[in-house]
């Protein structure tokens, strides 16, 4: 071989390296692009994952005692007792598991205060369910729930602190006092719901309770909103609610259970026209 031919392959040597490094470069690209696109998939959400609760208003009443209750700070959407979401479920089998088809804010946590079907409904668990669902129940209730399929299912009991993922909920007890709709000893509850630097109360089905004054220096201390009921027959009417309030000084108070199942707005109107808190009367979303 003389030299010219030598340098030749010496060169073809080298083209071949060039392109080979050119293909190895391609190749990492490649590589380095299907790692990013899996990155970044990573740190998209589920698809059912589909909250923004940053954009939402900081409390929604969906009817009757249903609250959805949002939080920007933590980009958490809660429902305290869903029920008849949509205005469509009354008669909707509550074996139907994957009625997920509407434009509800999906959950990450449920509150729910008792077993009765406008407070613990399967069908609008479902609804609103999303797999990292955190669902809280009286032990009655979670029964009915059992077709539910989410992450944690907490079951409760009045006067107790659950930590669920940083938020601090605590029980309070819900009963009758001279009618048996709720009677005490189903250890049915009302939540304080610690967020937003706010505590949430929301009563459940209730009369107005001794619990709610002596809780004045434990657990209803400092409410910023109180969620009561006005409606009457099953739970505390209007002017029972205005005693209520008065018993923990709530600094807003808001009314629900009315409207649907029981008691009219004036009801609403009543309250607040007598209570000595700051009453706002929502409208139903
Ligand atoms: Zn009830």
């Amino acid at each position: 071989m003389n030299f010219r031919k030598k340098i030749k392959k010496i060169k073809s040597y080298f083209i071949l390296s060039t392109e080979s490094r050119l293909i190895m470069i391609l190749l990492l690209c490649l590589v380095s692009l299907l790692f990013t696109v899996g990155c970044s998939n990573k740190n998209k959400p589920p698809a059912d994952d589909n909250n923004n609760a940053e954009n939402m208003k900081e409390i929604i009443w969906r009817g009757h005692a249903t609250i959805q209750l949002n939080s920007q700070e933590k980009n958490i959407v809660m429902y305290i007792d869903p029920y008849n979401l949509d205005n469509q479920n009354n008669d909707l089998d509550n074996n139907n598991l994957n009625n997920k088809n509407n434009n509800l804010d999906k959950a990450d946590i449920i509150l729910i205060t008792h077993a009765h079907y406008d407070h613990c409904s399967l069908a609008d668990a479902i609804k609103i369910a999303k797999p990292s669902t955190i669902i809280l129940a009286t032990s009655d209730c979670m029964n009915n729930l059992e077709k539910l399929d989410v992450e944690k299912k907490v079951i409760v009991e009045p006067n107790k602190k659950y930590d669920i993922n940083g938020i601090i909920v605590e029980t309070i007890p819900a009963y009758n006092i001279n009618t048996k709709f709720h009677p005490k000893e189903n250890n049915w509850v009302g939540y304080v719901i610690n967020v937003n630097n706010r505590r949430y109360y929301h009563a459940g089905d209730t009369d107005n309770i001794p619990e709610m004054a002596l809780l004045k220096e434990i657990t209803l201390a400092n409410i910023d909103v109180a969620f009561l009921p006005v409606g009457g027959t099953y739970t505390m009417n209007a002017e029972e609610a205005v005693k209520a309030a008065g018993a923990f000084n709530p600094k807003k108070a808001i009314p629900i259970h009315y409207g649907s199942i029981v008691g009219t707005k004036e009801d609403a109107e009543l309250f607040k026209e007598k209570c000595d808190c700051d009453v706002e009367i929502l409208e139903e979303n």
